[in-house]
């Protein structure tokens, strides 16, 4: 039986009056498990009304009683775990290790903005002037909205809408339609966890639900996180709108590799970030700069057997996998196309995974890993994101030129470089033009009290998300200057006076 998903408006789940639906699959075995609603300008516009209903009196509930929902949301989401991990891997196919970390990295944010009375102190100068003092408040927006990516539908989530609601806002959350199940269930936890009805709402959609929120005068802000053709159109509309937004989009994540780095440290790092998840991580490695011919021949040598040696299966099969399927059918004919083109365009397949299957789930949106080799920079598989199991290696002559293809790429969003040079990591982090950076580190992602994002096409927008960035981003800024005339203590007089 093909499950029906809902909405969560007003602390309920409200089924979808549109008549229009997703399919949501199962990746692994290629059936269809639920319908999700997709949500019309209209039942948008009734979650916005009553999340402005609720708005003003959680803003005015004090920020350590906000706190409290959060400390609680926690508890709850370490007791839910193994629940919410296995409904993830249901719908998005990765491991269950890996769909306990992507709500780990999630319960981690909201960690964080239990320290929302901290965060959200303002400043204070006295006797700024005569009798003058300044101080500044954070505020919070009203009504903010989220719209979010299918590659980690509990963590993205909960990086928008835990700091937006320890603000004092109230958030709808319009998450992916390919894996909707999650962001249901924390809904119903933050609930359970004290949150009053109507400061989270989930709306299901699409297109037409993102354009109502970009559309809609009540909505304040918008974050957005997901490929860049959408952030850029997320960005310009709703900047049209009038709305403060910031939108993350896609990555192509160099990982630049010295000829005195440690070779099996490196391998191992590019085979855990480029394979990780079926390569669907903005912050996954696609692409292996090493420098010098040497260097390279080492690196393919060490990387072969290990990618060889990698297990593809689907999260029932327990701790024995190392990735599983991509999300849908579409996405596999995508990153098979492209893998096509880099073979015909003439970079060199040197792990060819085109004819993997799965015995028993040959519906499955299996996908068996791909290293490339002599990758040139005209080619598509460089010059777009592939988002599944394919790693390119572009060799480099020398360090300058490996710096300069991470440069020149137009997305910004991580890079890495392995070596034991600290003289040319240092230079590296200071010359490159990427919003995140590892040292002998491969996978970069800030923790939560840091902030996250790109540069250049991986993000639109001027501040970061989760971290302090976020309660900047959440919240604007009131500054008062104030006077007092004088008052009573001059005025007062306690003793006798003698008459004129
Ligand atoms: P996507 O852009 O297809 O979808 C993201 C969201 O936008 C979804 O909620 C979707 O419903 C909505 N959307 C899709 N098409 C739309 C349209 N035409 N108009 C309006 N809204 C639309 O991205 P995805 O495939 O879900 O996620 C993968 C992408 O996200 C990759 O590019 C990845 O790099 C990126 N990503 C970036 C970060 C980051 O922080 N920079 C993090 C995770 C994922």
């Amino acid at each position: 039986m093909t499950e029906e998903l809902t909405h969560w408006i007003d602390g309920k789940r409200v089924a979808g009056r549109s008549g229009r639906y997703g399919e949501v699959y199962n990746p692994a075995t290629g059936e269809v498990q639920a319908r999700v609603p997709l949500a019309t300008a209209e039942e948008l516009g009734a979650a916005v009304e009553s999340a402005a209903a609720a708005q003003p009196a959680w803003a005015a509930t004090n920020p350590q009683r906000r706190a409290r929902v959060m400390m609680e949301f926690v508890r709850l989401l370490n007791r839910d775990m193994d629940k919410l991990a296995e409904a993830l891997s249901r719908e998005h196919g990765k491991t269950l290790p890996d769909a306990k970390g992507d709500v780990q990295r999630g319960l981690e944010v909201v960690e964080f903005c239990i320290g929302a009375p901290h965060l959200l102190k303002g400043e204070y100068t006295n006797d700024a002037g005569p009798g003058i003092d300044l101080y500044s408040m954070r505020q919070p927006l009203g009504v903010a909205a989220g719209i979010t990516p299918f590659n980690f539908p509990a963590m993205i989530p909960m990086w928008k809408f835990a700091p937006a609601i320890a603000c004092g806002n109230a958030f709808i959350l319009k998450p992916s339609e390919r894996d909707p199940s999650v962001p249901l269930m924390l809904a119903e936890l933050m609930q359970e966890a004290g949150l009053p009805d109507g400061i989270l709402q989930v709306v299901n959609g699409d297109k037409e639900s993102v354009d109502a929120i970009l559309d809609h005068p009540g909505i304040a802000a918008v974050g957005f996180v997901g490929s860049t053709p959408i952030a850029e159109y997320i960005y310009a509309r709703g900047c049209a709108n009038g709305k403060r937004v910031q939108c993350f989009g896609g990555a192509k994540n160099h990982m630049i590799v010295m000829p005195d780095a440690d070779m099996d440290q490196a391998a191992d790092a590019l085979v855990g970030a480029g394979y990780g998840a079926a390569g669907e991580r903005c912050m996954a490695i696609s692409v292996a700069v090493p420098v010098g011919e040497e260097t390279a021949d080492r690196l393919i040598e060490k990387l072969v057997p290990r990618i060889e040696k990698l297990k593809v299966g689907p999260y029932t099969s327990g701790g024995d996998v190392d990735y599983g399927p991509v999300v849908t059918a579409q996405a596999k004919d995508k990153i098979l196309g492209l893998v096509n083109k880099g073979v015909e365009q003439g970079a060199e397949l040197v792990v060819d995974g085109r004819d993997f299957e799965l015995q028993g789930y040959e519906s499955g949106f299996f996908v068996g890993p791909h290293l490339f080799d002599r990758v040139t920079p005209e080619m598509d598989i460089y010059r777009e994101e592939i988002f599944g199991p394919v790693l390119s290696t572009v060799r480099a002559a020398s360090y300058d030129e490996a710096l300069g293809l991470a440069m020149d790429h137009e997305m910004g969003n991580g890079t890495a470089i392995f070596t034991r040079d600290g003289d040319a990591a240092r230079d590296f982090a200071n010359r490159v033009n990427i919003g995140m950076v590892g040292i002998n580190v491969p996978i970069p992602v800030p923790l939560a009290y840091h902030t996250f994002g790109g540069w250049k096409k991986s993000a639109f927008g001027d501040l970061n998300q989760h971290g302090p960035d976020a309660f900047r981003f959440y919240t604007r800024t009131k500054t008062v200057t104030a006077r007092w005339p004088s008052g009573l203590k001059e005025g007062g007089e306690f003793h006798f006076k003698a008459m004129d």
